[in-house]
């Protein structure tokens, strides 16, 4: 591609929290994007603003074979169950899409001769024995557990899309994406900052699963979707932390969203999910190097921009 060119992107999960960021950002920058999504977890609401020529959606589900006519540049493979709520819901799909549907994605790149990008999951690292976490560490997965159909399916992904590229040729990268946060996350999707947002706004108690002294690292969801297009317009093929390497634990999560709020909810303690991770940060050294890549947005100014440009209502009950 010659700089500054028009390209086409197809984006899988297109319809999603963050695939919907990312259709914006790739429109905005000047490109097509063709939507590939089935609806399973995101939704039309995410995309119904988009009302451009540049942008199609087409609803496939894509643990069948699928095909697009038109050429194809990049190919940003984001479609999968995310939150554990839905892939509790939905451990097969979930296998599947991280199988099947990578599968057919990456035979779909290979035939377009585009290049590949995985949205893979700092989950690989399943409950840490290094701390903060390079690219370099094989991670500590428990494969038998609830956990372990979205863990193991993008571990699964990340193994077939090196394989297309060692063996096929087929110019892939893989991004390793933590914790990331932002308007049209779903309220009820169980994880922490939406449930912690709707709470606050509601008054209602905080519930921290366990003591609240495990740590997570929260990206706002336009410094991700800046470092997804950083990586897939680089030459680079293994894979890449891209987070927030501000670590917090849950129960300053808690207190800063009250804080953020001007809620007048407490905090109540719930028992911690089967195989929670302790600690969750990455190590980004490689994304800085390669990339020039670093998050620009902390954690109270995220909350705040998710509040102003959601709404309270939206957090509360159908967020947008
Ligand atoms: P999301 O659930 O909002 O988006 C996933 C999208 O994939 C949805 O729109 C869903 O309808 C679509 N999809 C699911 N199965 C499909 C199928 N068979 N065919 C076509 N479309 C299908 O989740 P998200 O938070 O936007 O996550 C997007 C990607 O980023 C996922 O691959 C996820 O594993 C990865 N990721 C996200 C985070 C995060 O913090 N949000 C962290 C790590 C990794």
């Amino acid at each position: 591609m010659l700089p500054g060119a028009m390209a086409t992107c197809l984006i899988t999960g297109g319809a999603g929290f963050l695939g919907s960021h990312l259709c914006d950002e790739l429109l905005r920058r000047g490109n097509r994007v063709l939507c590939v999504d089935n609806l399973e977890t995101g939704s039309l609401a995410n995309i119904e603003h988009i009302r451009v020529p540049e942008f199609v959606h087409y609803n496939v589900d894509i643990t069948d074979p699928y095909h697009v006519e038109e050429p194809v540049d990049f190919v940003y493979h984001l479609a999968s169950p995310a939150s554990p709520i839905d892939y509790l819901r939905l451990p097969l799909h979930t296998l599947k899409v991280g199988s099947y549907g990578t599968h057919h994605t990456l035979g779909l790149a290979k035939l377009k001769r585009a290049r590949f990008l995985l949205a893979s999951t700092s989950e690989v690292y399943g409950d840490p024995e290094v701390h903060p976490q390079p690219e370099s560490y094989w991670g500590n997965v428990n494969p038998i557990g609830p956990r372990g159909v979205y863990d193991e399916a993008k571990r699964y992904a990340e193994a077939l899309t090196m394989a297309y590229h060692r063996q096929q040729g087929v110019d892939t990268a893989i991004v390793r994406i933590f914790n990331t946060f932002g308007p049209r996350m779903r309220p009820n999707d169980g994880r922490a900052i939406p449930t912690f947002l709707r709470q606050a706004l509601q008054d209602r108690p905080l519930t921290v699963f366990g003591d609240g002294s495990q740590t997570r690292s929260f990206c706002f969801v336009e410094d991700e979707i800046r470092g997804l297009i950083g990586l897939a317009e680089s030459g680079h093929h293994l894979p890449v932390n891209i987070g927030n390497p501000e670590e917090y634990t849950l129960l300053e999560l808690a207190q800063t969203v009250i804080e953020v709020t001007s809620s007048r909810s407490e905090i109540v303690h719930e028992a911690l999910p089967v195989d929670d991770p302790q600690v969750r940060q990455p190590d980004i050294t490689l994304a800085r190097q390669i990339l020039s890549w670093e998050p620009t947005v902390g954690l109270r100014e995220g909350l705040q921009r998710t509040i102003e440009a959601a709404g309270p209502e939206a957090l509360i009950g159908s967020l947008r």
